[in-house]
């Protein structure tokens, strides 16, 4: 099969697209994937690159983690046959590749009238976005939440999340398709973060009283000034982040304000599986929508890799096998 393999940690030319021999048939509990589009998230750059602490993959290994496509084949006592529509959240062997080899509680099925790009856009998003929503930030109906950098795939999905839950959305993007992006899903304000005054445009926004909840992907950047457009009781999730950050410990007590951290590959088994209910629920009612910016060829994976993490994001990058 055609995969990307990694032999060595480094920048994104260490994505090479090889020829191997395709995985092990699956063993009982284990399902074949025939991959059809695999999603791109920025953690996959972080393993790449080795700087992902303890999840750093053994080399040579093969990227990814969500992947759709259709049953190739299935081990004993699998409720999956050949041919089923299905995505993931996680893989054996990685997916990157033609083939990919899954535990059956890795393999979702796929609803109808969802593509396998936005089915390969999924897990690490909607998940990521659900967790820190509803799980840690505890958001309620009629809240005003900030996404701060709704522009990419776990922002575009916590909007989807949000709206659909009667929350009133303020989302920042860095460019015009970003925060086109960001109204099309249903955020009432679209901010960009790039504009100097950025943060009294949120603040008047809530006629200075602050919002209830932030979903933050860059803390290192933003976190003390997000202190500062909490409203009392405001609870932070830091989703994201890429260094260190200084903060007046004196504005959490002011407002008896909450941060929070999200950690995808720590939640348990009983909250996972709310979240896999509420994804699937979303995707039936159409509330979940994924958004695709680039479809790029799996050969290409390095080119996805630097844009993924350039500015300017207005949804999911998939690589296509
Ligand atoms: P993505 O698709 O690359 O999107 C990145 C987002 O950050 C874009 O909306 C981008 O906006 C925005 N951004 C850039 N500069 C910003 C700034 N100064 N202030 C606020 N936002 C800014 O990435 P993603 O998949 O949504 O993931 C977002 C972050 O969460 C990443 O750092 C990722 O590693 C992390 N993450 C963590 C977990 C976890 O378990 N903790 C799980 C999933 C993801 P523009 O491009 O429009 O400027």
């Amino acid at each position: 099969m055609k995969a990307i393999s990694v032999h060595t940690f480094g920048g994104p030319e260490v994505l090479k697209l090889q020829y191997l021999a395709d995985p092990r048939r699956p063993e009982s509990g284990e399902v074949l994937v025939r991959v059809k589009a695999a999603g791109v998230n920025p953690y996959d750059t972080y393993m790449r690159a080795g700087t992902y602490g303890a999840k750093n993959p053994i080399l040579p290994y093969i990227p990814g983690s969500d992947a759709a496509g259709v049953v190739e084949s299935a081990g004993a006592g699998v409720d999956l046959k050949p041919g089923d529509r299905v995505y993931t959240t996680g893989t054996i062997t990685g997916a990157y590749a033609e083939l990919t080899l899954c535990n059956r509680s890795q393999v979702h099925r796929l609803p109808p009238g969802v593509n396998f790009a936005q089915g390969a856009s999924l897990y690490v998003p909607y998940a990521t976005a659900y967790r820190a929503l509803f799980q840690l930030a505890q958001a309620k109906p009629g809240e005003t939440v900030l996404v701060h950098g709704a522009s990419g795939g776990v922002g575009l999905a916590a909007i989807q999340f949000a709206v659909a839950a009667g929350m009133s959305v303020i989302g920042t993007a860095g460019s015009d398709e970003g925060l086109q992006a960001v109204t099309r899903e249903g955020a009432r304000a679209a901010v960009n973060h790039k504009s100097a005054d950025y943060r009294k445009q949120i603040l008047d926004l809530t006629h200075g009283s602050g919002v209830e909840v932030i979903l933050e992907m860059l803390a290192n950047v933003n976190l003390s000034h997000d202190l500062k457009m909490l409203a009392n009781r405001g609870r932070i999730v830091v989703i994201g982040s890429r260094g260190n950050v200084e903060i007046t410990p004196r504005e959490i007590m002011l407002r008896e304000a909450s941060i929070l951290g999200v950690y995808l590959w720590g939640v348990p088994d009983s909250e996972a599986a709310q979240i896999h209910a509420a994804i699937q629920a979303g995707l039936y009612a159409k509330t979940l929508r994924p958004v695709i910016a680039a479809e790029i060829p799996l050969a290409s994976a390095p080119e996805a890799h630097r844009k993924v993490m350039e500015p300017g994001a207005h949804g999911k990058i998939v690589l296509i096998p």
